[in-house]
């Protein structure tokens, strides 16, 4: 089981968060038929997203979104985490693969590139806008970029450790660890911790060979590490897709072209892009889809269908320019 717990180290001073996300990491990149270095990438990000919340979110209801764009091949990697241990994300080119690196590693900076950005979006469910913020790669190792985001627009300072290791294509280790800097932090705890850092070497290393408690105990050698979580958090890779949203998806389609995909192919599928899951839409269930709707004249948009939430508001400007005009 992926699990999750939090810590204190040096009297409250240091602030500690720790994943192991093998058993879901695994499964994201089966579910995406990812490469080893594609899978490494969605990896970091899906724990990255994680240890995030835990750091930035307080209501449980209250969603993380970690977004890294790069130049590379990979396109970018995206993952979404709450409170509740629930996690989704996807790679744009999940078949993207590189060589090692000459020290072994998966060559994650060189495959999502090392010019671009990384995002953070706070969503406040069920109301409440979300609020983004973003500063550029650091190196397109995700953990450094993670680490820069947290010093330059939290103004938190943050050791971020993130590991994911293949064996014959299939992740058999993968974790992450945030140590943070508190406000009143002892400077001589600090200086201990980054020593204890510099010597731990690399977490899927250490995974291979203790629990993770073990690795923190090292972590925090010396800083007496004291447990937050009695329980760890269970965690998992859960996505919130339905037949339902993807029939509503199917409605952007005009009842023409809905009618074509029918005749066509009999039926229609959907993959749900945050997760690979395939949804097959027989006719009868895209006949149900209401015909009662509004599109642009112009190019064909969908504004409004009848008993969906989903529209676009009266004296907006649609997508080619042309204000909405609803009709009563
Ligand atoms: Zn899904
Ligand atoms: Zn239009």
């Amino acid at each position: 089981m992926s699990f999750l717990v939090r810590g204190l180290a040096a009297g409250g001073g240091i602030r500690i968060v720790a994943a192991d996300t093998t058993k879901l990491v695994e499964e994201a990149r089966a579910r995406h038929e990812a490469s080893p270095t594609a899978a490494a990438a969605l990896g970091r990000a899906l724990s990255g997203a994680l240890l995030l919340s835990h750091v930035l979110l307080k209501n449980p209801q209250d969603r993380v979104t970690l977004r890294l764009r790069g130049s590379g091949p990979l396109g970018g990697v995206i993952a979404e985490a709450g409170l509740d241990g629930a996690v989704r994300g996807y790679v744009t080119n999940p078949d993207i693969d590189l060589p090692p690196k000459d020290d072994g590693k998966l060559d994650v900076g060189g495959a999502l590139g090392r010019n671009g950005d990384i995002q953070v979006i706070r969503s406040h469910a069920p109301y409440g806008e979300p609020y983004s913020s973003s500063v550029d790669l650091a190196s397109g190792e995700i953990a450094e970029d993670i680490a820069m985001f947290l010093a330059q627009s939290e103004q938190i300072n943050s050791a971020v450790l993130l590991g994911v290791y293949l064996e014959a294509g299939k992740v058999v280790q993968s974790g992450g660890i945030i140590l943070q800097a508190l406000p009143g932090a002892d400077d001589a705890a600090l200086t201990l911790l980054e020593a204890n850092i510099r010597a731990f070497g690399q977490l899927t290393d250490a995974m291979r060979q203790g629990s993770l408690l073990e690795i923190l105990e090292q972590l925090c050698w010396g800083l007496e590490l004291k447990l937050l979580t009695k329980d760890a958090l269970p965690l998992k890779f859960d996505c919130r897709c339905s037949d339902e949203k993807a029939l509503d998806a199917l409605a952007y389609f005009s009842p023409a072209e809905r009618e074509q995909m029918i005749s066509e192919d009999g039926g229609a599928e959907a993959v749900c892009h945050w997760c690979g899951e395939k949804r097959w839409m027989a006719p009868e269930a895209i006949r149900s889809i209401s015909s009662d709707e509004t599109r642009c004249p112009d190019c064909g948009t969908l504004w409004h269908r009848e008993g969906q939430a989903t529209m676009i508001r009266e004296q907006e400007t649609c997508s080619c320019g042309r204000p909405v005009m609803l009709p009563v």
